[in-house]
């Protein structure tokens, strides 16, 4: 099966004629024709037909030995708000106010994507402008984790992440600014990489917090986050905040032996902390100690001030970046009277959702004039700040340790009507983004009920690739990759 090799192996076998791109779509459409419709995975997604005509075509490449790129035939999803120029595919962002939007042009990564012969297949569900942490916040109705499907994805990626975790794709995209690639990847049990600020592209992704937006890649495992980083990294000429710096270079097995990790006593004595969750972190400890590394606890006074400084400016960018969003350049156009004024309060009244509204109001006041040295730029101080906290502790440690999240995937419903916990479960995800380090999250030991719970390793920056040689080294060792829910993958069981 598809499901079983990894992302190069599979396309090793597809060149050789060993297994066709064609069988390969087939059965990702048989997952998507028997789970789509629960789990609500796609916003957009290619008709069969088309999908399996577009499979055919790198097969016909193959076989009349016409060259092939490294993703041949493999079919990959996006986020939702990633554009693609399809005439099959939209981008919504997970809300209303975008309506059925079919971009003019693709991201700089679906290029990228297409050149190597990469199927996209659709666009996955999301929260609305990628504000949230379970999927619940979009306009397109809630996914559900394949684990338990009671229970949340997480988010804002969940669709990616359950698209790659159910088998309804082999490799999904999506974005984190605060942790929306980790956080919904450890709560299905799966690998999710936000790479370094500026290593990846984001021409073509719809701005949430500009400095903090990071595209990322969502696989089954490190090495195949290592494969697809490979080919999505770069720089970009359409994109003002592309780095030019060249990444180091990582051996090609790391060495656990010799690392030095930090494991902070914020991220393990958090009431808000789950238990299972902390045994399944200090079990990694235990095991990289068992390795030669060292893994030593410290406590990051500056910890406590992570959700306020990433919340004041995540709205402030996003407060700014909804602007374009009135009616007039995308999208839907509602109007009560016939004035200018009308025509945008009434489209943004009707067209954004009540978390997205929040999030305006809320970033529209920490930039107003009174209140912009007291809320935004008291944070960018303090952000500025956290980044030389992190540069010195990076002097004595190799990596930081911790959860992705305080707690495994919780019930659908158990916390939209309280924004404010919902915020504070990103405690561990939101610092890589202030600091634009590279973090990946691996999954763990499972809990007692068999729910994934997803540990994270956060790396200098541009050392993402010995970050993603680390995790790939790990997961030899503790296999909880290739732990599956075993309904979505009764051929393998
Ligand atoms: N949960 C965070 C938020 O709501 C992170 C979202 C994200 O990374 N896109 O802002």
């Amino acid at each position: 099966m598809p499901f079983d090799l990894s992302l190069v192996d599979l396309v090793t076998r597809i060149k050789s004629g060993g297994f066709c791109a064609e069988a390969v779509m087939d059965a990702v459409y048989l997952q998507i024709d028997q789970h789509n419709s629960l789990l609500n995975v796609y916003r957009s997604l290619l008709p069969r037909e088309i999908a399996i005509s577009r499979a055919r075509i790198i097969d016909e490449k193959i076989t009349s030995g016409k060259g092939v790129g490294k993703l041949a035939g493999l079919p990959v999803s996006i986020k939702d708000n990633i554009c693609i120029n399809d005439p099959y595919l939209s981008n919504a962002c997970g809300s209303q106010i975008l309506g059925e939007y079919h971009s003019p042009y693709n991201a700089t990564v679906v290029e990228k994507l297409l050149e190597e012969d990469a199927l996209i297949i659709g666009t996955t569900n999301m929260d609305e402008f990628a504000m949230g942490s379970s999927t619940e916040n979009s306009s397109f109705g809630v996914t559900r984790n394949p684990w338990n499907t009671e229970l949340v994805p997480g988010g804002s990626s969940g669709g990616g992440a359950v698209s790659v975790a159910s088998g309804m794709a082999l490799l999904a995209l999506g974005s984190d600014t605060g942790g929306s690639v980790r956080q919904p990847a450890s709560m299905c049990g799966i690998t999710g990489l936000k790479p370094t600020y500026g290593t990846v592209s984001r021409y073509g992704l719809v701005a949430y917090g500009s400095s903090l937006d990071q595209i990322g890649c969502i696989t089954r495992g490190a090495a195949d986050c290592r494969y697809a980083f490979s080919i999505l990294n770069g720089h970009d000429v359409n994109e003002s905040t592309s780095a030019k710096i060249e990444l180091s270079a990582a051996p090609e097995v790391a060495e656990l032996s010799s690392l030095r990790i930090c494991l902070p006593d914020e991220y393990v004595d958090a009431e808000s902390a789950d238990p299972e969750v902390i045994a399944s972190v200090n079990e990694l400890a235990e095991l990289l100690k068992k390795q030669g590394a060292t893994v030593e606890r410290r406590s990051l006074d500056f910890l406590k001030y992570v959700i306020p400084t990433y919340y004041v400016l995540a709205f402030a960018e996003a407060s700014s970046n909804l602007g374009r969003f009135d009616g007039i350049r995308y999208g839907i156009r509602k109007q009560e009277q016939p004035s200018l004024k009308s025509l945008y309060t009434t489209t943004r009244k009707k067209g954004f959702g009540e978390e997205v509204k929040r999030r305006i109001m809320l970033g529209t006041f920490v930039l107003s004039s009174g209140y912009y040295d007291q809320y935004y730029g008291r944070a960018v101080k303090v952000r500025a700040w956290m980044e030389e906290q992190v540069t010195l502790l990076f002097k004595d440690f190799d990596f930081i340790l911790g959860p992705v999240s305080p707690f495994p995937a919780f019930k659908l419903g158990e916390k939209t009507e309280d924004p404010l916990a919902m915020y504070l479960a990103d405690i561990c995800s939101v610092l890589a983004n202030l600091t634009r380090t590279p973090a990946i999250s691996i999954p763990g030991r499972p809990t007692m009920d068999g729910l994934p719970v997803g540990l994270q390793l956060m790396g200098r920056r541009f050392e993402d690739h010995r970050l993603l040689a680390t995790a790939e080294a790990i997961q030899e060792l503790t296999e909880y990759h290739l732990l599956r829910p075993e309904k979505y993958f009764p051929q393998n069981h």
